[in-house]
């Protein structure tokens, strides 16, 4: 199976763009790359998230009201018309077999009428109610029973029948598609080689990658799907696992220069500091002062809740590497919070007379004599070798692009000029030396996710709030008491607080539109979150406060103009700041106590957490109310955020909710997706580094695993977790 000719042979199918499929249109592309699905591998592996069992097949006339059936008959008539008041589409149909008729209706789903014709042979499933017209199927799904698709395939059961798999979907591109497209190009995964060696097929009892993928999209059994599931998922596992081993033995084969740990100016930086720090900062501060005085680089990652107070350690750490005659390089996802650090980094070093410089897209302000330069991803262009640098650090890292995360590894790698591009990595005696590497996250990974994604990668927890806090009190605001609401932010305002209003994610309605012109949409998604940010400041200037100081805050505002903004609200010269989510990460305003949210059930779970963490920075008592969008939905979403104290807390409930294998979204995660499934399984944990600790004993360059190996090296390639 893994003999190199056929690897070949395969290689360039797999690989195949997804546009160069036969069943795959034009339109459809942009649909596709938002799920990432490129090539025909891509497609392959988008495996779903979850199963959907549909009832056996029954004569019609053994079908009641309030039952979820399944049957299978001719179409008798099928036609559509527009209701005149709301302006659905319905479609209606009336299916016959031989015991009897069933009526079906549809809602928006016009092209149905061109799809099945009188006379079509279809299997039905969905709920049956009692309608005008007798018994109806109230928006079933629906198969053609003699499609090309079973001739295609070979396959009877599809989309109505038994196990049928869901996908994760996006605008315009459905389960049943996906299915359809899925089952088409199965085969041509009939001898693409494992990367799974036999031994550990053999050691852990894990089905062979040809039949798990079959299993995975189209099972027998339940069983079959988790089997197939556990075997992906142990895969990706010993992949990351793999990784980090091979990345930490490279690392130990590199040099960076040494800075003392020097502690008498530690002591002098946290005396100087307003506020006494957390013992758990304390630690974080030690831990990194220690790595970084080895002339191994350092490769750490700092995590802790939102404002459990990281930017007060980084600089501790940028301090050091100052004082040792380096300079640091600092990066923030966004340029509010690049600018943000700036400020923060200027006065609490103030003491210490280091320089510090700004770079983004908009404003280049350093220059040689720079000790610390703050910026944007603009950084990864300006500064083309980081190998200039003493250290550098990374907050929100998880927030930054795939791309841009690839580019930083790639700066990160240029000390490495030699650099072996077969993928073995091990460079033993490169005269360049690397920068330490400092990463900060809020994500809430709790620490034995975060050994088996990252292997052996320093962790530093703060896991600790500052002794000032009080907890956020948090309230789902029903519509009738939204005066209430109001009047209580008019109060507070009136002690001198300050609020943020955040207004609703956009989700355009008109899909089809969405996907034939994605750049088009990205602006009118842009304008249309304008367009309600404009809104709700006209109404809380003009009705709700026409009395307070609003400001308004959006992504089409220039740079300059969204740095005064946040600066008049940082002094106080606002009152009220009305914003799209630009504002969720990192910013920092202890003198706001109020985080008010319109649409919270359009946001995610982890983004809520991330809103409210603006809050509650300060001493005093802070609040967060969501507003759940009209029709007065409170979601499970929702009442998790009220109730869950901090992100981990959180993260767990959303495990409930969601299901595992979705903690943060898998996009942010990468290839990670999978492997959060399993991490919740200690004895899987332990098994999949004991095995990468075997292989990579057996053949440290893989070489006896070539399949492995190339695998690996795929992973690599788009991987961003350091
Ligand atoms: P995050 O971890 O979310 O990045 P920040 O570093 O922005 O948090 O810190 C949040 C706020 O808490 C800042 O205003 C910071 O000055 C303050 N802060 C940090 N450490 C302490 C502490 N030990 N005691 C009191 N306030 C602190
Ligand atoms: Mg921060």
């Amino acid at each position: 199976m893994n003999n190199p000719a056929q690897k070949q042979m395969r290689a360039p199918i797999l690989d195949a763009p997804i546009a160069s499929l036969p069943k795959v249109s034009r339109a459809i592309l942009p649909a596709l790359k938002r799920l990432g699905i490129e090539t025909l591998r891509d497609l392959l592996f988008h495996f779903p998230a979850r199963y959907e069992e549909f009832p056996a097949e029954r004569p019609i006339a053994r079908v009641a009201a309030g039952e979820s059936v399944t049957i299978k008959g001719v179409i008798q008539r099928i036609s559509g018309f527009r209701t005149p008041r709301k302006g659905m589409h319905i479609t209606e149909a009336a299916i016959a077999d031989a015991s009897g008729m069933i009526q079906a209706v549809w809602f928006n789903q016009r092209f149905l009428e061109q799809n099945l014709k009188e006379g079509s042979i279809v299997r039905l499933s969905g709920k049956v109610v009692r309608g005008t017209r007798g018994l109806t199927l109230q928006n079933p799904s629906h198969e053609k029973v003699t499609s090309d698709l079973r001739q295609a395939t070979g396959s009877s059961d599809t989309h109505t029948e038994g196990l049928v798999a869901i996908y994760p979907e996006t605008y315009g591109i459905t389960s049943r598609w996906l299915r359809f497209l899925i089952r088409t190009y199965i085969g041509a995964t009939s001898d693409m080689p494992d990367p799974l060696p036999q031994e550990t097929l053999a050691r852990h009892g894990l089905p062979p990658l040809t039949s798990a993928l079959r299993a995975i999209h189209t099972p027998d059994t339940r069983e079959s799907a988790l089997r197939a599931e556990k075997r992906f998922i142990f895969e990706e596992m010993l992949l990351l696992q793999m990784h980090s081993l091979r990345e930490r033995a490279r690392l130990k084969a590199r040099r960076a220069r040494e800075i003392p740990f020097d502690v008498p100016l530690v002591k002098e930086f946290v005396i100087s500091l307003p506020f006494r720090l957390t013992d758990a900062q304390r630690r974080a501060i030690w831990e990194i002062g220690h790595d970084m005085a080895k002339d191994q680089p350092m490769n750490r990652l700092l995590e802790g809740d939102v404002g459990s107070g990281k930017t007060v350690v980084a600089a501790a750490a940028a301090l050091l590497a100052v004082r040792a005659g380096g300079r640091v390089a600092c990066m923030a996802p966004t340029e509010i919070l690049a600018r943000q650090h700036h400020a923060t980094f200027t006065s609490i070093l103030a003491p210490f007379h280091a320089t510090i410089g700004l770079l983004t897209g908009a404003k280049k302000e350093y220059g040689a004599l720079t000790d610390i330069v703050i910026g944007t991803h603009a950084l990864l262009h300006r500064e083309k070798d980081f190998a200039d640098f003493n250290l550098v650090i990374v907050d929100e890292q998880h927030r930054f692009g795939v791309s841009q995360r690839a580019a930083l590894t790639r700066n990160k790698e240029l000390g490495i000029r030699n650099n072996d591009k077969s993928g073995h990595p091990i460079i033993h005696n490169s005269q360049f030396l690397l920068p330490h590497f400092l990463s900060m996250t809020a994500t809430p990974i709790p620490r034995t996710l975060a050994l088996a994604v990252y292997g052996d990668l320093d962790l530093s927890l703060l896991d600790e709030m500052p002794q000032n806090r009080k907890e956020i009190i948090t309230r789902i605001v029903s519509p009738g008491k939204r005066r209430e609401a109001y009047a209580f932010i008019r109060a507070e305002v009136s002690r001198g607080r300050q609020a943020f209003v955040i207004c609703p994610r956009i989700e355009t309605p008109n899909q089809e539109a969405r996907i034939k012109n994605q750049e088009g949409q990205q602006k009118s998604l842009l304008a249309a979150e304008v367009k309600t940010v404009m809104d709700e400041y006209k109404k809380l200037t003009t009705e709700i406060f026409p009395d307070l100081r609003i400001a308004m805050l959006h992504g089409r505002m220039k740079a300059k103009e969204k740095d005064a903004i946040m600066q008049k609200f940082r002094s106080r010269d606002t009152d009220i700041l009305v914003s799209t989510s630009v504002i969720e990460v990192g910013v920092d305003i202890p003198n706001a106590t109020i985080m008010m949210i319109e649409g919270a059930d359009r946001f995610g779970l982890a983004q809520l957490h991330q809103f409210r963490g603006r809050v509650g920075r300060g001493s005093d008592q802070s609040y967060c109310f969501l507003f759940p969008t009209e029709d007065g939905a409170v979601s499970r979403r929702l009442h998790a955020v009220a109730n869950a104290k901090n992100g981990f807390e959180l993260a767990e409930k959303d495990l409930a909710i969601r299901g595992p294998g979705d903690i943060f979204g898998t996009r942010q995660w990468g290839e990670a997706g999978l492997a959060i499934r399993g991490v919740r399984d200690p004895k899987l944990v332990r098994d999949v580094r004991q095995e990468a600790v075997e292989l990579v004993k057996k053949s440290p360059d893989l070489s006896a695993y070539p399949a492995l190996a190339e695998r690996l090296a795929r992973m690599e390639k788009t991987l961003h977790l350091e």
